[in-house]
């Protein structure tokens, strides 16, 4: 597998309780680095364009209220296979059903509130690294 990039959220639950480094340091221990990052507040627009592929669940308005309660981080994380190796690091959505050591079973508190987002694919990667970074923010 090449080295790719990967799109990464810390969100709000992580940022609030000051988390933000020892979020990085366990990205770090898995052997991506951050290659972009910036710390910024949503708009509820933001918020519901980049989650917009959920706007039918039950859960949407709560997501996005959550999205846009507290300022967030986003990152570009690169790394030998860093999309799998990201989500892996992220563990399942759930924090109740995350394994051990993973950064949603040590910090999220909830399905909801759950400190991190990862994108899923190549594709998703690649849209929501366009979203929140221009070029000039990415050093090649
Ligand atoms: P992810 O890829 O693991 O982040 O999970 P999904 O793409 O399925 O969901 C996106 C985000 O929506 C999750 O990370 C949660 O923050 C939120 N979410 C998912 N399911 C629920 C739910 O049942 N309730 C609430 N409140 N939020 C949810």
């Amino acid at each position: 597998m090449a080295i790719q990039r990967t799109f990464s959220i810390i969100k709000p639950d992580a940022t609030k309780r000051n988390l933000t480094g020892a979020i990085i340091a366990k990205f770090e221990a898995a052997g991506l680095r951050v290659v972009a990052q910036k710390r910024i507040q949503l708009t509820l627009a933001q918020a519901q364009t980049f989650y917009g592929v959920h706007s039918e669940r039950p859960f949407f308005g709560e997501l996005c209220d959550f999205m846009i309660s507290e300022p967030i981080v986003v990152q570009v994380l690169e790394g030998e296979d860093a999309i799998a190796k990201n989500r892996e690091v992220m563990g399942a959505t759930n924090p109740a059903e995350a394994a051990e050591g993973t950064i949603r079973k040590e910090f999220a508190l909830s399905i909801g509130e759950n400190s991190v987002h990862g994108s899923d694919a190549p594709e998703t990667a690649a849209e929501e690294i366009a979203f929140f970074f221009s070029g000039l923010e990415l050093v090649g």
